[in-house]
């Protein structure tokens, strides 16, 4: 049953009111955002499009969708945005909506994230170590179906067997991934 939001009229207003939302109003539509998203393929609406229909006042559509649910937060719209407005905090908010009302789709990115956090434990990232992680848990047809692209960067040299050596502040960077878990974990409570 979706609850509202005291002195919340509209649906943007609920948005704006979130922490990341604020600025929704001054999108201007570019669609850059949807253009720069590295998982878009996955979404039902991209994120221009999801702006829009909260604008719209969409709001079933919108948190029954599992669109939100795909950003892996790489903030590659964001650093695009014409408008400063961070669409990947926005969609974060829109999806911290959503997680609120109960709507929990499944989608592969939170496997996909932690497959990503294990590869970089050395400081730079494993893609075979992490390709296995992702499709073993979640996908292992599509994972097969995928043997011979795989083989084909192996054979060229651009997918190493070995994990790599360890780099200069590696220690660092899996200090940091293990504080992201961290908050995301109290963010997400
Ligand atoms: S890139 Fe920014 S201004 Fe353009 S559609 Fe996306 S959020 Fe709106
Ligand atoms: S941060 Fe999220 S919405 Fe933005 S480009 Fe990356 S996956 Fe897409």
């Amino acid at each position: 049953m979706p609850t509202t939001i005291r002195g919340a009229k509209t649906f943007v207003d609920e948005v704006a009111a979130e922490p990341g939302g604020e600025k929704i109003n001054e999108c201007i539509q570019c669609g850059v955002c949807s253009g720069s998203c590295t998982t878009v393929e996955w979404w039902q609406y991209p994120p221009r499009k999801i702006i829009a229909m909260i604008r719209a006042g969409k709001r079933e559509e919108v948190l029954s969708s599992s669109s939100v649910f795909n950003c892996v937060t790489c903030y590659l719209c964001t650093v695009r945005c014409p408008r400063g407005i961070n669409p990947t905090q926005l969609i974060h908010a829109v999806e911290a909506i959503a997680e609120r009302e109960g709507y929990r789709p499944k989608t592969p990115t939170l496997k996909l994230f932690r497959s990503l956090r294990e590869a970089m434990k050395q400081g730079r990232v494993w893609e075979l170590g992490m390709a296995l992680r992702f499709y073993l848990p979640s996908n292992i047809l599509l994972g097969f179906k995928n043997i011979g692209l795989a083989w084909s960067l192996v054979t060229r040299g651009l997918m190493p067997i070995l994990p790599p050596r360890k780099v200069k502040g590696g220690k660092e960077v899996a200090a940091i991934m293990n504080r992201v878990h961290e908050m995301q974990k109290a963010g997400g409570k």
